[in-house]
C-alpha cells in the first residue's frame, strides 16, 4: 500500500487491538540471565520470591518460553480507558526539519498517570487483587510510577504505600498530591520509618535518596507486613511483557499502511518502555523478518548500556534483592540530580542488556542541555509537552531524521514517546533561564561504582 495519506494519528478497532502480552524472550537465542539468590548465588525459584513479589507475576517473571500471555479480561477493559495510544505521524516535526525521513511516535501520555507506567501498573494491581492481598508497596522516582500504581490501587481498592525518591519528593510536590487524591501513603526515601533507611542515613547523611534505596525501604515494609507484597514499576521481565502492548500496538498500526520501521528508538531508563515498544520489532529483526536498527538512549549523567558493565549486580542499594546480571553502574551509584528522574536506574533489564550484548540493539547516551533542546522544537511543532525522559528518544529521533537530509534517505523512524512533562516545568524553567547543567560522571566517578560489584563464580 502507499505510503501517502497517512493519518496524522493511526487508531486500531477494537477488533485490531492486541489481546495477549507478547514475550520477546521466547524469541531469544541467548535467554537473560536468571535471578539469583543474593545468599547462595543460584537462580531463584518461585518459592523464595513468593514472599516479595504476586504469585501470578512471578511466574511470568520466570517464564523464558511462553509467546503469549492472554490480557485478562479486567485489564482489558481498563486498558479501554486510555488505549490504544496514538501512533502519530510527525509531519509538522518533519517539516521543521526539512527531512526526507518519516517518524511517527507512539504517544504514551494520553492518561493521567502521564506515561506507559500504568500498562503495567494496572496489570500487577490485579495479580495482586486476584491473589487476595490487602496491600502492596512500590518505590518511586520521578512520581510517574508511584501515580500509576495509586491509580491502578484505586481501581482495585488496594492499599498502596510509594517510597518517593526524597529529590523527587522535594521537587514535584503535586506528584504526591496526585498520588493522594488516588488514595496512596507517600514516603520521601531514604526515610526513618524503615530499617534500611534508617541505615542508609547513618551512612550518607543529607543523601538526596535514589530509586536503589527506595526500593530496599519498599521491599522491606513489604516482607515485614502481613497481606502486602512489593511491586516495581521498571526493569524485571513481567514489567516488559506488560509493556509489549505499545509495540503490538504500533505493529499493528503500522501494518494497516504496510510500513516497516527502518530505525526504532526509545528511552531507556529500567528498560520496560523501550522493551515494550520492540518487542514484536525485534522478534522480526531476530527471525529475519525485518531489518532495522534498534537504538536505547539513556542519559550521559547515568550512562548504563553505555559506559556500565555486564555482570550480576544488586537491583537496590540494600543489597536485599535478588540480583539480576545487567549492564549496570553498580547498586551503589547515585547519579547526580539531573532532571530525567524515571532514567536515574543504575540498571538495565536483563532482556534488553542481552539484546545489547548480542549486538542486536544499538545504546547511545545524550546529556541533558541537548535534549531539552529537543523537547522544546518537538513542543513548538507538534503541539505535546513531553517528559524530560521521552525527550531522550525525541533528541535521536530528530538527529537521525537530520542525517537523512544530509543523505536524501527516506527513512522510517519510529520513536516512543513516554510521557508529558506537566510536572517537569522545575527543569523546563531551569533550561530556560539558562541555569541548566550537563552532569557527565568521569571515569573515576563511575569506578567507585564498577568496583563494588559483588563477585559471582
Ligand atoms: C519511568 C519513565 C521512563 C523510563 O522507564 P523505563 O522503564 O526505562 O521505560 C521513561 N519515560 C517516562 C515518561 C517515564 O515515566
Amino acid at each position: 500500500m502507499a505510503t501517502e495519506n497517512i493519518p496524522y494519528k493511526i487508531y486500531l478497532t477494537e477488533e485490531e487491538m492486541p489481546k495477549a502480552w507478547y514475550n520477546l524472550r521466547s524469541a531469544m537465542k541467548n535467554k537473560p540471565a536468571p535471578l539469583l539468590n543474593p545468599g547462595t548465588h543460584q537462580p531463584m525459584k518461585a518459592e523464595e520470591l513468593a514472599p516479595v513479589f504476586c504469585d501470578e507475576l512471578i511466574k511470568q517473571e520466570l517464564d523464558n518460553d511462553t509467546e503469549y500471555f492472554p490480557i485478562p479480561e479486567e485489564i482489558l477493559n481498563f486498558y479501554k480507558m486510555y488505549r490504544p495510544s496514538p501512533l502519530v505521524r510527525a509531519y509538522c516535526l518533519e517539516k521543521e526539519l526539512g527531512t526526507p525521513a518519516k517518524i511517527y511516535y507512539k504517544f504514551e501520555g494520553n492518561n493521567t498517570s502521564g506515561s506507559h507506567k500504568l500498562n503495567s501498573a494496572i496489570a500487577q494491581a490485579y495479580y495482586a487483587k486476584k491473589q487476595g492481598l490487602k496491600g502492596v508497596t512500590t518505590e518511586t522516582g520521578a512520581g510517574q510510577w508511584g501515580t500509576a500504581f495509586s491509580m491502578a490501587c484505586s481501581y482495585f481498592k488496594l492499599d498502596c504505600k510509594v517510597f518517593m525518591v526524597k529529590v523527587s519528593y522535594e521537587q514535584k510536590p503535586f506528584r504526591r498530591e496526585v498520588m493522594r487524591t488516588y488514595g496512596a501513603d507517600v514516603t520521601p526515601s531514604p526515610s526513618m520509618t524503615t530499617n534500611i533507611g534508617k541505615k542508609i542515613l547513618a551512612d550518607h547523611p543529607g543523601t538526596t535518596g535514589s530509586l536503589g534505596c527506595a526500593i530496599s525501604e519498599a521491599v522491606e515494609v513489604a516482607t515485614s507486613t502481613p497481606g502486602y507484597r512489593y511491586v516495581l514499576g521498571s526493569v524485571l521481565n513481567q514489567v516488559l511483557l506488560h509493556q509489549s502492548i505499545i509495540g503490538l500496538e504500533t505493529q499493528a498500526a503500522l501494518d494497516k499502511y504496510g510500513i516497516k520501521p527502518d530505525i526504532v528508538i526509545g528511552c531507556a531508563g529500567g528498560g520496560s518502555n523501550l522493551g515494550g515498544l520492540i518487542a514484536p520489532f525485534m522478534r522480526d529483526k531476530i527471525n529475519g523478518k525485518l531489518d532495522c536498527r534498534i537504538v536505547a538512549v539513556e542519559p550521559a549523567s547515568c550512562p548504563s548500556l553505555t559506559r556500565g558493565k555486564y555482570a550480576y549486580d544488586f537491583c537496590d542499594t540494600g543489597m536485599v534483592c535478588p540480583l539480576a546480571k545487567m549492564y549496570t553502574l553498580g547498586s551503589g551509584f547515585i547519579p547526580a540530580p539531573n532532571h530525567a528522574g524515571g532514567l536515574r536506574y543504575h540498571g538495565m533489564s536483563s532482556v534488553l542488556s542481552q539484546l545489547y550484548d548480542d549486538g542486536l540493539m544499538e545504546a547511545t547516551s545524550v546529556p541533558q542541555v541537548k535534549v531539552f533542546e529537543a523537547a522544546e522544537q518537538f513542543a513548538r511543532v507538534e503541539g505535546i509537552l513531553p517528559a524530560p525522559e521521552s525527550s531522550h528518544a525525541i533528541r535521536v529521533a530528530i538527529d537521525e531524521a537530520l542525517k537523512c537530509k544530509e543523505t536524501g534517505e527516506e527513512k522510517t523512524i519510529v520513536f516512543g514517546l513516554t510521557g508529558t512533562g506537566y510536572f517537569d516545568l522545575v527543569a523546563y524553567q531551569k533550561f530556560h533561564d539558562g541555569l541548566m547543567e550537563d552532569y557527565i560522571p568521569t571515569d573515576e566517578e563511575l569506578k567507585v561504582g564498577l568496583d563494588k560489584l559483588p563477585v559471582i563464580d
